[in-house]
């Protein structure tokens, strides 16, 4: 009887973690007619998933550790991902200037091997290697929309103007851009039209085990009500949490561990007047990006460093900040000191611990691991925002779901083509004269399609409420309560939008303040 009553109440996934793999499968699931619930202790993309570089891209940089399979995997994802959210998703042409002094990280199998083969270029990373790594990146993913990467003469060229003197020659090449919190977002908003139950601030304390079916626990981290939910498989996409889930919730003996790196970004007032990225490599053999962000700053970033402490806590130290300026010194006229640093994010990379010693060289593939000592558990280690979608798909058919569906389908409001914004963002203007153009192009690039619905019948400015600062109003707010799962102040200026940056510390708080209040109401 009771196992009877488990059979009809149990989803056939639940799933932990709402960052861009737990929604990516949950959006996959449901859409292959499963039914899901996917429960997230904090906002959607409150983790790692908001806290990336926010690229589309194949890893130039894992060439050197001869990752060909993730590089490819990644490369030919690009490509398909920019085609169902031309909103969320845009190519970037990245500028790499050339010095002689660039150095490979040591460890790399590629520094040994010119190590072994031409000890006279003492760890050097010669311009010819530099080429023959793009001429592969062009060439690995099946690359049709990207065009391929050129060489540059900096002097002659307006990308080369905010650098040194000393920089002559580079390579652009093709990369895309992501906004990461929204591809999470769009992905939990597609399942849940697809019948997954999406519940965020609740969070899974304890689980029990049974022959085909999971008894788990959850606690609501606002009201703390606990409630007990049935599913034949758990899917544990906890991200950085991912080996204390699995050990101390689901109390499953395992030997599989997540090895966590911390990246750290600056943002700054922007440096340069153009549009294209720069990707530096610096005189330790890594390499950062300086990326044009949010129109009027530059993102600069990443740091890996190893993470002990608990991921919740994670923060740009003064260090990983001293060492980006730093970094940006050796390039730009313009220097940047840390009081120059608007805001700071940092991120935990939740890597599959492959028992290699430095933080750069851990393989950031993807490890599916499936634990079928009673109800099915599927255990999510590592992963790329680049490969969500695949992972998910690879997921799913490791649980024997394979009707594929995702590869052509648009993310919600992704539904033009892939470099249709501009003409969707007259289109926008058109109906609705009395935006500004960067007002039209930021809806345009945050719903897409779904600008049209979110502004409705507004015929005039007034009509869309109060409008609090950047040209974020009453209506924005109430779509994203009412569409996209936002609770708070943060989950609209920080994850779902980056307004924040755009508001002093008095706008901000009206927005919270106005949130609070018509929660209560
Ligand atoms: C600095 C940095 C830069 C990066 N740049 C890129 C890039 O440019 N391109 C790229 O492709 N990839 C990039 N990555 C990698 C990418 O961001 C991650 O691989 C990806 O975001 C991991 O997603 P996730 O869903 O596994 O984890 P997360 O996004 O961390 O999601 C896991 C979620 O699980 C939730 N959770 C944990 N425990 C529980 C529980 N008990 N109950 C309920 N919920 C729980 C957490 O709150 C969290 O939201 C970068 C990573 C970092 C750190």
């Amino acid at each position: 009887m009771l196992k009877e009553f488990k059979k009809d109440t149990s989803v056939d996934l639940f799933i932990i973690g709402g960052g861009v793999n737990g929604c990516g499968i949950a959006r996959d699931a449901a859409g292959q007619g499963l039914s899901v619930t996917l429960v997230e202790m904090g906002d959607l993309a409150n983790a790692t998933s908001s806290s990336s570089s926010k690229l589309f891209h194949g890893g130039l940089r894992y060439l050197e550790y001869f990752e060909f399979g993730l590089v490819r995997h990644a490369l030919t994802e690009r490509e398909t991902l920019l085609k169902v959210m031309p909103h969320i998703s845009w190519p970037m042409r990245f500028v790499m200037p050339i010095y002689p002094k660039m150095r490979f990280d040591n460890m790399t199998p590629t520094s040994r091997l010119l190590t072994m083969f031409m000890p006279w270029m003492k760890g050097r990373r010669p311009a010819w290697l530099i080429r023959l790594g793009l001429f592969i990146y062009d060439h690995l993913g099946g690359r049709k929309i990207l065009p391929a990467t050129s060489s540059l003469k900096l002097a002659e060229h307006s990308v080369g103007r905010p650098l040194k003197d000393k920089f002559h020659r580079g390579y652009e090449y093709s990369d895309c851009w992501v906004q990461d919190a929204r591809l999470v977002v769009l992905n939990a908003v597609d399942a849940a039209a697809y019948g997954a139950s999406i519940l965020t601030r609740t969070k899974v304390v304890s689980a029990t085990r049974h022959p085909t079916f999971w008894e788990i626990k959850t606690e609501d981290q606002i009201t703390k009500l606990c409630k007990t939910h049935y599913a034949h498989t758990i899917v544990n996409a906890a991200g950085p949490w991912v080996a204390d889930v699995l050990g101390q919730i689901l109390r499953v003996n395992s030997a599989e561990t997540v090895r966590l790196v911390r990246g750290s970004h600056i943002v700054v007032p922007k440096m340069f007047n153009h549009d294209q990225p720069y990707i530096l490599q610096g005189t330790d053999g890594r390499i950062i990006f300086a990326m044009p962000y949010e129109d009027e700053f530059t993102l600069i970033g990443t740091t890996d460093v190893d993470h002990d402490a608990d991921p919740r806590n994670v923060e740009c130290t003064t260090e990983e900040i001293a060492y980006l300026c730093n970094f940006m010194a050796e390039y730009f006229t313009e220097e940047i000191t840390p009081n120059d640093v608007i805001w700071s994010y940092s991120g935990v990379r939740p890597l599959y611990d492959d028992g290699v010693s430095d933080a750069s060289a851990a393989t950031r593939d993807y490890v599916l691991s499936l634990n079928t000592e009673g109800a099915y558990l599927l255990n999510i280690f590592g992963g790329k925002i680049t490969t969500y979608r695949v992972l998910a798909e690879d997921a799913l058919a490791k649980l024997g779901h394979d009707k594929t569906w995702t590869k052509g389908a648009p993310l919600p409001g992704g539904n033009f083509e892939w470099n249709g914004a501009p003409e969707q963002t007259s289109k926008l203007l058109a109906s609705y004269p009395f935006l500004s153009q960067d007002w039209a192009l930021r809806l345009i690039r945050n719903y897409g399609t779904l600008a049209f619905d979110m502004l409705g019948k507004a015929k005039h400015k007034s009509d869309l409420g109060i409008e609090f600062a950047a040209n974020l109003t009453e209506t924005e707010i109430n779509w994203l309560c009412a569409n996209e799962f936002a609770r708070t102040s943060d989950d609209v200026l920080w994850r779902r939008t980056k307004l924040g940056l755009k508001m002093n510390v008095h706008e901000i708080k009206a927005v919270d303040q106005w949130m609070i209040e018509q929660e209560r109401s």
